[in-house]
């Protein structure tokens, strides 16, 4: 069935409509449909509010007149087709209105013709005409910078982006990290399930990217079975928790098609303009594809960053597989003895310096070994167990760095005060950094205040974005401090000290490891 033609007319005369409708009805050669407009505020309200195919207007409208009323169009972006009728002799308003963008003009004469008709026809034609070259030009640009398949942005695209926000980074002073990352073993996927199946893993897998990442952040396709993260304005570590995240739901992640199921998991490498070597927007592309290698070296399914491929390979150099992973395995276990002398040292150093040491010394012990029998119940592998523990350790080490008055202020800091004290993740953050021994832990002390609803500091994280760790030591360390002394108010006892840990389950800490904290202390008692 023909699609009916919408179409407002707009006269203050009613003679003049109802003899437009006449005429229209007379030559029947389409189906109209008609609404009225009486002034041309009416009109806007009206084209506004509906589409019309077509605004058949009389120039001398009330109250205005037809270039007011067609100027307001343009500016509201309202893109209907306006035809203008003017009186007998008026026909320079009728031009005058064709430049001002109205698809034609008749006179007063012409309505009661076939002529009318005509110029209705030519413009719903021209319309569509012009409606169909918009969606071209949208389509192609689309095109232009997406990628067919996934929808991310393309290599080409990406290229661009990337030098961007290379040169927005270093105008700002701002950090700039990049994620490479490519699908494990992905000739397999497609050998043993056909490339319909690997073209349907790859949507997905744009899909979990797309998922996890912030606004600010761009995903591209790299290459076929790879894609490129840029975060802006986001320190190593940063990008380190989220490509983990990105590893570790890809591992959980079964990719399905009809009956046919799969595990497919994926290696990154991360770069950052932190890296030594950095000058340019293209070395954080080569600095990511050669911690990715490392990571598919490692044995895939893993995260690399270019710094810890950098130190690797010095290690590796002319070594062959075996002696490698012995070698590794022996500076592993020396470079925690250091860690943990390290440790030590600044401790004692500390203790020196600061007549209160003790205090924080103990208190950080204390919560070590709570955090050590909490991350045990959690089933963690015994490196991140030992990540935690030493992050406990120095967890309040800035607090070097705070004005002792206040750290030994008998009674309730104000509000400057305790904006000062909460400057300690930072500062901890800072001197830790320096030793590049502690790059693991040093997220976690950032954040071991943030809470679970986001009311933390000091990057107000929210629930899961908050590492893993500064969660774990979160709930530690609360349950230490309620069960000490200090200068302004008692200890709780265990079961007062349980009840509030709960009462907070997520507000400030993650509901997970609060049950579990219970089981462990309940069983402990
Ligand atoms: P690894 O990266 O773990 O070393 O192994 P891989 O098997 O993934 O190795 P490689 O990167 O060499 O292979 C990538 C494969 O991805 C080769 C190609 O057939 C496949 N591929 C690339 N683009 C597409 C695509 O658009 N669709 C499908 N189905 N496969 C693609
Ligand atoms: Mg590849
Ligand atoms: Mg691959």
């Amino acid at each position: 069935m023909q699609k009916s033609v919408s179409i407002l007319v707009a006269d203050h005369n009613h003679p003049n409509v109802e003899s437009i409708k006449a005429t229209l009805t007379h030559f029947n050669d389409m189906k109209y449909k008609f609404d009225t407009a009486y002034s041309g505020k009416d009109i806007l309200e009206k084209a506004d509010q509906s589409k019309f195919d077509l605004v058949l207007m009389n120039f001398a409208i009330s109250g205005t007149n037809g270039i007011k009323v067609l100027d307001e169009i343009n500016k509201r972006k309202l893109e209907v087709p306006v035809i203008m009728i003017v009186d007998e002799g008026e026909e320079k308003s009728g031009v005058e209105a064709m430049d001002k963008g109205a698809y034609d003009y008749l006179t007063m004469e012409e309505i009661r013709t076939v002529a009318l008709s005509r110029a209705i026809r030519r413009a719903i034609q021209r319309k569509k005409l012009e409606d169909d070259v918009r969606e071209s030009l949208r389509k192609l640009e689309k095109m232009a910078i997406r990628d067919g398949l996934t929808g991310l942005y393309n290599h080409r695209h990406f290229k661009e982006l990337l030098k961007n926000e290379y040169k927005k980074a270093k105008r700002h002073i701002q950090p700039l990290s990049c994620i490479m990352l490519d699908l494990d073993h992905f000739k397999n996927v497609n050998d043993t399930h056909g490339h319909q199946f690997g073209d349907q893993v790859l949507v997905k897998s744009a899909e979990i990217l797309r998922r996890l990442v912030r606004d600010t952040d761009s995903v591209a396709r790299y290459g076929g079975e790879e894609f490129f993260i840029v975060l802006p304005n986001t320190q190593i570590e940063g990008a380190f928790i989220l490509a983990e995240r990105i590893r570790a739901a890809f591992e959980n992640n079964i990719f399905r098609k009809g009956d046919v199921s799969a595990v497919v998991t994926v290696s990154s490498g991360i770069s950052s303009t932190s890296d030594n070597n950095v000058t340019g927007d293209h070395d954080l592309i080569e600095n990511a594809d050669k911690a990715l290698y490392r990571a598919k070296w490692r044995g895939r399914n893993n995260v690399c960053t270019f710094e810890e491929a950098e130190f690797e390979k010095t290690v590796s150099l002319k070594e062959d597989g075996k002696k490698i992973k012995d070698f590794y395995a022996k500076l592993e276990s020396v470079h925690e003895d250091i860690k943990e002398t390290c440790i030590e040292s600044a401790q004692n150093i500390l203790r020196e310096l600061n007549s209160g040491w003790d205090y924080i010394n103990e208190h950080s012990i204390r919560v070590s070994r709570y955090a050590e029998k909490l991350t045990r119940e959690l089933f963690m592998s015994g490196e991140e167990i030992s990540v935690i523990k030493h992050a406990a350790l120095l967890h309040d080490i800035g607090m070097v760095g705070i004005n002792s008055k206040i750290l030994k202020k008998n009674g309730r800091l104000s509000d400057e005060e305790y904006n000062l004290i909460k400057r300690h993740s930072n500062i901890g953050m800072k001197i830790i950094e320096r030793t590049k021994l502690f790059h693991k832990e040093l997220p976690i002390i950032l954040h071991h205040h943030e809470r679970f609803d986001g009311s933390g500091y000091p990057h107000r994280l929210k629930g899961d974005n908050i590492p893993y760790g500064a969660r774990v030591l979160a709930v530690a360390e609360a349950y230490d401090v309620m069960m000490t002394d200090t200068l302004y108010k008692k200890a709780s006892s265990p079961d007062e000290a349980l009840s509030e840990i709960k009462e907070c389950a997520g507000k400030q800490f993650d509901p997970h490891i609060v049950d579990v904290f219970v089981k462990v202390i309940e069983r402990s008692e």
